[in-house]
Formats: C-alpha cells, sequence, structure tokens
C-alpha cells in the first residue's frame, strides 16, 4: 500500500471518516464497509458508511447495516458526510464513474484525502493512499490484511470477522474461484476468531423468498437462450418481467451464474431493462475474459471472469448487439 506509515500515523487521532462504495452494493462493498466502519469506530473515529444506491435485503442483518445512509434516498446528509471528513475511503470500486452523482461530488472536494482500498484491475482514482491487489478475491480480504498492516489484528472481533466473511463468500461464490492459499489462511483466521461460517452461509445464501424462486424459474424457462456455437448462454429480462415479478434490487442476485452450471457454457450474459438503461452482467469460466467484451463495447470493465457494463440502446438492441459482437471473441470463447 502507498503511504501507508504516513496513514497509521494519521490514524492515530480521532478522525471524521466516511467510508463510500459502488452502486448497487454487493457482499463484498457492504462486507467491506461495515468490517472496516466496526474497526474504525473502535480506534476512537467518527465514521460513516454512505452508498449511491440500496443494499439488498439478504445482507440487511449485518451489524451497522441499519446505520448505512443511502445516496439516492438522503442526498444532503451523504454530502455532508463527505464534505466535512477527513478521509474517504474508496472501497471495492476503483474509479469515481462507479459512484455516479456521488462520484462528482467527491471530485469537486478538491482538498479531500481518499484511501482507496479495491481488486479491480486498473484503478483509476487520483489518491495518495491506494492498496490495490487484482490478485485478491475480495476487498473484504484486503481489510483483513490491511488491519494486519496497521498492526491491529486483535482488534477484529465476531462482527468484523463475519462481516469480512461476506464479502469472501459472496466475491468468490462461496470458494468456487479466485481462491488462493492466502485466502483460506485469512478464513482460517476468521474462523479462530470465532466468525460462524455455517450461520453467515445460511443467512446470505438461503434467504431467497417464493417470488424470487420462481423468478428464477421464468428466467431459466422463458428467458434463456442458448448459443452453443460460442458456448455462450444469455437470459434477457424485459420492463415487464420486473413489473411483473416486483423485482426489485437484489431479487435477480446470482441468476447469471446459473447459466454456467451446464458443461458446455463457458461464458454467460445476463442482460436487464432497467429504466434508464440496459444492464449487462458478465461471467466467464477459465480464461475468458468477459472484463475484455465488457471494457470493448460495453463501456464497462471488472473482472476476468465477472464483469459488467451498460447500453442505452434498450433491450433487443443490447441482446442483438451481444449476440454479433461474439463473433470477433471467437477464438477466445470456443477455445475451452
Ligand atoms: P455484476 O455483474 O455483479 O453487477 O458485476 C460484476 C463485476 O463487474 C463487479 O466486479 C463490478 O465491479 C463490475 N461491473 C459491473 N458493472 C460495471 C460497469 O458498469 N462498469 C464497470 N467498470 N464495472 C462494472
Ligand atoms: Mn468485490
Amino acid at each position: 500500500m502507498t503511504n501507508l506509515l504516513q496513514l497509521q500515523e494519521l490514524l492515530n487521532i480521532p478522525k471524521d471518516i466516511t467510508i463510500t462504495s459502488h452502486r448497487n452494493p454487493d457482499g463484498d462493498a457492504i462486507g467491506s464497509s461495515l468490517a472496516l466502519y466496526h474497526f474504525l469506530i473502535k480506534n476512537g473515529h467518527h465514521v460513516k458508511v454512505i452508498f449511491p444506491s440500496e443494499y439488498p435485503a439478504f445482507v440487511a442483518w449485518m451489524p451497522g447495516a441499519d446505520k448505512i445512509l443511502i445516496h439516492d434516498i438522503e442526498p444532503d446528509d451523504c454530502e455532508a458526510a463527505l464534505k466535512n471528513s477527513d478521509f474517504i475511503f474508496c472501497l471495492d470500486y476503483n474509479s469515481l464513474s462507479r459512484v455516479d452523482k456521488m462520484g462528482d461530488y467527491i471530485e469537486s472536494l478538491e482538498e479531500k484525502e481518499l484511501v482507496m482500498i479495491d481488486h479491480h484491475l486498473y484503478p483509476d482514482i487520483q489518491s495518495d493512499y491506494i492498496y490495490t491487489k487484482p490478485e485478491a478475491s475480495s476487498t473484504c480480504e484486503m481489510i483483513y490484511d490491511f488491519i494486519h498492516m496497521l498492526g491491529k489484528p486483535l482488534d477484529i472481533d465476531i462482527d468484523i470477522a463475519e462481516a469480512i466473511l461476506t464479502g469472501i463468500l459472496t466475491d468468490t461464490g462461496s470458494f468456487k474461484y479466485n481462491t488462493t492459499s492466502h485466502l483460506f489462511k485469512v478464513v482460517a483466521g476468521l474462523i479462530e476468531i470465532g466468525a460462524d461460517d455455517y450461520k453467515v452461509q445460511d443467512l446470505i445464501f438461503n434467504s431467497m423468498n417464493e417470488k424470487q424462486l420462481r423468478l428464477l424459474g421464468h428466467c431459466l424457462t422463458n428467458r434463456m437462450e442458448i448459443i452453443d456455437e460460442y458456448k455462450t448462454g444469455i437470459i434477457a429480462l424485459t420492463r415487464k418481467d420486473y413489473e411483473f415479478y416486483d423485482i426489485q434490487r437484489g431479487d435477480t442476485e446470482g441468476i447469471v451464474n446459473f447459466l454456467l452450471k451446464m458443461k458446455h457454457i463457458k461464458t454467460a450474459a445476463f442482460i436487464t431493462e432497467q429504466p434508464t438503461v440496459v444492464k449487462l452482467s458478465l461471467r466467464s469460466k477459465g480464461d475468458i475474459s468477459v472484463q475484455e467484451i465488457a471494457t470493448k463495447h460495453f463501456k464497462g470493465g471488472g473482472h476476468k471472469n465477472a464483469s459488467g457494463g451498460y447500453s442505452f440502446s434498450g433491450l433487443r438492441a443490447t441482446v442483438k448487439k451481444f449476440k454479433e459482437i461474439l463473433p470477433e471473441f471467437k477464438e477466445m470463447l470456443t477455445s475451452e
């Protein structure tokens, strides 16, 4: 991490700190934010957590979740917190464009000290304090290491450990991808502290309601298209689907991964018609880089095997475009 010693010294004195994470916060965004929140509070700081948009229901059980401010709902309180803070932590994102209006506001605060902790490729935030590690499974894994780097491992209590475990479990798909020996050592450390992995998994993964499960059935039965030639699966959801199933944020979490359950499918696209944009969620197996596809054609990015992007050209046109660009990546898509 850049300027760690300087940051360590500055954090010895109580500060006003705002922790931010990305739009549509996932388990890693909220886990890393709340883990750092509890740690900084323990160290005497005044801390607020703010997200651009609401978090999904499956993380609402986490201690501290009820105190999170949402910029879409309370922009003035969020901007006041940002304005009054000595440090703004940017967790689980590496470009201010990922936090929309909140990013514009942060950018307008010229004197602000930003601390970026993130595991995505190609960081694009100007800051004196940057900890970036694309090979890390999750930002949560990095928060565990960050607390150790500050020399405070004993501050990690059960709440912090379970918040960290949440992001690790969601970003690795329960240890299916991005695992390293270091990650398993981190997890061993969390379990030794007392984190209850069974409880956390149950809270996160067995929290669907009937509507969500029926929506999954609808996606697989009526909205799935398989393109054998490119070993690719697509699920596209219309605005009408959103209305009929009353789809809320988080309801579609994880649906894209079902496409990869087919042995011969190596690339998956979940394409949804949102109020103002069409959003793409891309996943792949092995050496196929959906990050390349998202960056080149859909103004997006992310990781090699999990990326996203968006388009303003409508659902049908976006699905059509996605299919039309597949030949360009034929070698990569069919190599496995
Ligand atoms: P998801 O499909 O779960 O929304 O996102 C998967 C990954 O792709 C995440 O790591 C996220 O950071 C990245 N991602 C999703 N949407 C976008 C986007 O619009 N722009 C960029 N740069 N990355 C995205
Ligand atoms: Mn992450």
